[in-house]
């Protein structure tokens, strides 16, 4: 007879870790995405080897209070939502209690955090789950993580990675999002010790495609401003002259994050559609603000899709805002580059 045993907790966590951490770009994602939710209004990630060997991301948010910090490293512990009823009007990036507890189960990481109210900071170390050390330590406002050795206890999944150069182009797209999602955090991006991506903080989105795509491409911009009573969206589509050959410029963010969803990049793409060749995609840039009652961001550990009520309707006047924009791109003043 086969014996029926619960799994040892650490096992439960390697297994669960999976789900939400599946490379190194996962792990930068989820704290930098804790970083803004702490308030951050300036963060820097570091990483080597394609973030697998060494990542470090510093804040200056609030920071966590040492009696709190072995309480975070538990699994579905969070301080962003209470019940689930929260979960329908959630607005910060995490809720799920699951990064800090997945990524401590797979790595070595240090911790060093200091809240405004303290004199003193932290400084925490955990390593596949187990707790090595609190102790006081003098530290900055904010937190930073050190995540050192990626999937060092799971073989098998290290296998799967690809090379340092592929996960770091990863790691490298990722911020890029990043930035642009969030243009009001000043961030900065090294890389193998080089200085890779920054961005002001200044909240202007011009600017920042400028700085990430260059001057050919912020020439050909179209501004987008709509609101209606389904949503609100602004941004800018390129004109059709500037289309890629991948979807990888048809970027778009609700409610400040970045997302996949069929239904908005079916819109975006039949928007599109008349002005494009075949295999040719738009590059977007906008942002989508929906009530968060009719959203449901909890379809998926990582939170990349989310479901819409209204679908149809979404759809149908996304396309057409964009169409009319593509129609009457002529006649509407390109955008001034003077940066
Ligand atoms: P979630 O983000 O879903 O709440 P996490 O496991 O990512 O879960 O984090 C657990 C908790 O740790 C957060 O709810 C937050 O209170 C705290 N925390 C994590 N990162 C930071 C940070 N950079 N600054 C301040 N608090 C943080
Ligand atoms: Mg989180």
């Amino acid at each position: 007879m086969p014996q029926i045993a619960l799994l040892s907790q650490e096992t439960i966590d390697k297994i669960a870790a999976g789900e939400v951490i599946e490379r190194p770009s996962s792990v930068v994602k989820e704290l930098v995405e804790n970083a803004i939710d702490a308030g951050s209004s300036a963060v820097t990630v570091e990483i080597k080897e394609g973030g697998v060997s060494f990542i470090r991301i510093s804040d200056n948010g609030c920071g966590i209070e040492r009696e709190q910090i072995p309480l975070a490293f538990l699994r579905h512990s969070t301080s962003k939502i209470k019940s689930v009823e929260d979960l329908f009007t959630v607005t910060s990036l995490g809720f799920r209690g699951e990064a800090l507890s997945s990524i401590a189960a797979v790595s070595q990481v240090e911790l060093i955090t200091k809240t405004n109210g303290d004199f003193t900071g932290s400084r925490y170390l955990i390593e596949g789950s187990k707790e090595v050390s609190l102790e006081e330590i003098g530290a900055p406002d904010g937190t930073t993580f050190i995540i050192r050795n990626l999937f060092y206890n799971t073989p098998a999944r290290k296998k799967f990675l690809k090379s340092a150069q592929t996960e770091g182009t990863y790691i490298h797209e990722l911020m890029q999002r990043m930035i642009l999602s969030h243009p009001d955090v000043a961030f900065k991006f090294i890389m193998n010790n080089q200085v890779k991506l920054q961005s002001s903080g200044n909240g202007n989105i011009k600017d920042i495609i400028y700085h990430l795509y260059g001057r050919d491409i912020t020439k050909a911009l179209l501004p987008i401003a709509h609101e209606s009573e389904l949503f609100k969206v602004s941004g800018f589509i390129g004109k059709p002259m500037i289309s890629r050959g991948n979807r990888g410029y048809e970027l778009y963010f609700v409610n400040g994050r970045f997302i996949r969803s069929q239904i908005l990049s079916k819109a975006i793409e039949d928007a599109f559609k008349p002005f494009l060749m075949q295999h040719q995609y738009p590059f977007t840039v906008l942002y989508f603000e929906i009530d968060s009652s009719l959203l449901d961001v909890n379809v998926h550990p990582t939170k990349m899709e989310l479901r819409f009520s209204n679908q149809q309707e979404l759809y149908r006047e996304v396309q057409s805002i964009l169409s009319a924009a593509l129609v009457h791109r002529d006649i509407i003043p390109e955008v001034p580059v003077d940066t």
